[in-house]
């Protein structure tokens, strides 16, 4: 096809996982804690839920709760289709062809997939051998190339690292970028920088409902920033982007949100299971402050091998050749995943 743009000639569409499975831990998915009744019961509409209208384009009652849920007004949010749409929105707004987008790397693939749709530039700083993140390399990388944002993952995915508020504090003090911290698994962890928006005009924080929440099937995201860049990227963002039924299920999720702390700390104390029983077997195992845990391995193909049992984690390319990454499941999940594990390596053995 002749006629696509330039910025997309080299790229390929996104492909989900479709293996079958019993077991899976491959894209960090949450448990759903929050719906669980009220889809058992059958979720219901009341009469103020007409389809037939278009969306409330403020989401002014999901706001509501959001504000709630994370302590800014309403006035400092913007919802949309999962925060995949807001890295999207903030690139979109803010990052002018051949403009430099700075990322520590390995993460999240899509802040390069996205600047490259929009014509910009992507330049990633490697981090330590460790996969920690060295705050002044980062800073000194972007006060020579003047990047327009800088976006950290944080936690990162897929590593698990965990920079502190005084690290990520230190990089907007230091640099003129936009910082945009995507804070899809903070729940895990602890140091979000939502409540900074005041502080800093620069700073955009990105937030998700699918993972601590559970609730990646109804794609719900939203950012918090200070109410200048909220108006700016209003401008940019589809209006009616977050359909009503996404809208309503969002409401409902955040009346039982007493139930998010409860399984949070579950999630932790699993983690702390599968980190503990990998280093058992000998295998490097890399501290994470997410819901997943990231490994390194040199048996041959075992990703096919877990697949082939039926289980489903993340394996990764080019230099992360032979890391893999495991979300944390329940603890009979991840009883499962250990025990078969520890099969294939018996295996290998002899
Ligand atoms: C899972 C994930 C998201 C969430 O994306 P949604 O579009 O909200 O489902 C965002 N950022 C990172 C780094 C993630 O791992």
């Amino acid at each position: 096809m002749k006629m696509v743009k330039n910025s997309i000639k080299n790229l390929t569409a996104y492909k989900a996982c479709d293996l079958p499975f019993t077991v899976k831990l491959d894209a960090n998915e949450g448990k759903n804690i929050l719906l669980e009744d009220t889809i058992k019961e059958g979720l219901k509409f009341d009469e103020s839920f007409n389809l037939n209208y278009y969306p409330d384009d403020e989401a002014s009652l999901l706001k509501n709760e959001i504000s709630k849920y994370v302590n800014i007004p309403s006035e400092n949010i913007i919802v949309g289709n999962g925060s995949s749409e807001m890295i999207e929105l903030v690139i979109k707004t803010f990052v002018d062809k051949d403009e430099i987008i700075l990322s520590p790397t390995p993460s999240f693939s899509m802040y390069s997939i996205f600047a490259e749709i929009y014509s910009t530039k992507f330049i990633g700083v490697p981090c330590n051998k460790d996969f920690s993140i060295d705050i002044d390399k980062l800073i000194n990388r972007a006060n020579e190339i003047n990047p327009k944002i800088i976006i950290l993952c944080n936690p990162n995915n897929p590593t698990g690292y965990l920079m502190t508020k005084k690290d990520i504090t230190k990089l907007i003090e230091n640099t003129s970028a936009i910082i945009v911290v995507d804070e899809a698994y903070i729940e895990f962890a602890q140091g979000s920088m939502i409540n900074e928006v005041f502080n800093y005009d620069r700073l955009i924080v990105l937030r998700t409902l699918s993972k601590a929440l559970g609730l990646a099937g109804i794609r719900l995201g939203y950012m918090g920033a200070n109410t200048d860049i909220i108006e700016i990227i209003n401008r940019v963002k589809s209006p009616y982007n977050l359909n009503s039924v996404s809208q309503y299920i969002g409401v409902q999720a955040f009346k039982n949100k007493s139930k998010i702390f409860d399984y949070v700390e579950e999630v932790k104390s699993q983690r702390d299971f599968l980190y503990s029983k990998l280093k058992e077997m000998e295998i490097k195992v890399y501290s994470s402050s997410g819901n997943f845990v990231f490994f390194n391995s040199n048996i041959e193909n075992l990703y096919g091998k877990l697949a082939d049992k039926g289980i489903l984690i993340r394996k990764f390319k080019e230099d992360l050749e032979g890391y893999y990454r495991v979300s944390v499941g329940n603890e009979n999940e991840n009883r499962i995943f250990i025990e078969n594990l520890k099969e294939i390596i018996k295996y290998e053995k002899i």
